[in-house]
């Protein structure tokens, strides 16, 4: 579905990825790992049109998508939740909600999806005219992971959705998760700094040290790997 050839991003003279190569077939849940600073964020920026690479390519469905505007890649399915949650505070959960569906027309589809929302974080019905700065940490993320949803995607980029949260809501956000994949049928890739959980849902996992891609396998077989166990398990 997803597919990034030897791809090559820049901040003005500083190389943040250094030509990664990996691929995410549909269905599955792929997770890059990596501590701070190894460039996952700007890989997911590259993807979703917000950055352009300086070389390399990123195929979906195998046509080219590199360099396209963010709007332009968000219309084919490819829905970006960023790091640090990014919800409108001033907007009501309901508002942000509407706002993820901006690119649709489809008034009674996009109201059975807020229900679906709704039914997958039902913390968010209860709190649906309130407004979005007023939630928790874990219910900000919960509403960005809803907005995203409003616009139906086929992959879902994720941005460490485990930050900052407690490992209890971590557990509960990525149990949903794991049910998006198998009931909605959403892809996943999502980059993590905490390899155990991002490890215990992916199906197959990267590993990213300085813009590169060290390290892949299927997530059982990275679980097992006594590198992963010595440099991304050992503290969790
Ligand atoms: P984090 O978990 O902190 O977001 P990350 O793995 O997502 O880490 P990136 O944010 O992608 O890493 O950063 C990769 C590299 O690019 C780092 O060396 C970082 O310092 C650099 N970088 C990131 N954003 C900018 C920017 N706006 N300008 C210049 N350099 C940047």
């Amino acid at each position: 579905m997803l597919e990034i050839k030897n791809l090559e991003s820049f901040y003005g003279p500083i190389m943040a990825i250094r030509g990664v190569s990996l691929k995410v077939d549909k269905g599955q849940i792929v997770t890059v790992l990596g501590a701070n600073g190894a460039g996952k964020s700007t890989l997911l920026k590259t993807i979703s049109g917000i950055m352009d690479p300086e070389k390399g390519e990123v195929l979906f469905d195998g046509k080219p998508i590199q360099g396209q505007e963010p709007h332009k890649i968000v219309s084919q399915g490819i829905v970006h939740v960023p790091e640090g949650r990014e919800v409108f505070p001033l907007l009501t959960v309901n508002e942000n909600l509407s706002l993820g569906a901006y690119t649709r027309s489809d008034r009674a589809e996009i109201e059975k999806d807020r229900e679906m929302v709704f039914d997958y974080f039902p913390i968010l019905a209860e709190r649906r005219d309130q407004e979005a700065g007023t939630l928790s940490g874990g219910q900000q993320q919960m509403l960005a992971i809803g907005r995203g949803l409003m616009l139906r995607p086929k992959i879902m980029l994720l941005d460490e959705p485990s930050l900052g949260l407690s490992p209890l809501l971590v557990q509960e956000i990525f149990a949903i998760l794991r049910r998006l994949n198998a009931e909605e049928h959403v892809t996943m890739m999502l980059v993590e700094q905490n390899a155990r959980i991002a490890l215990e849902l992916a199906d197959v996992g990267y590993v990213m040290e300085i813009g590169r891609i060290v390290m892949d396998g299927t997530a059982d077989r990275l679980m097992q790997s006594e590198d992963i166990q010595a440099f991304y398990l050992g503290h969790q």
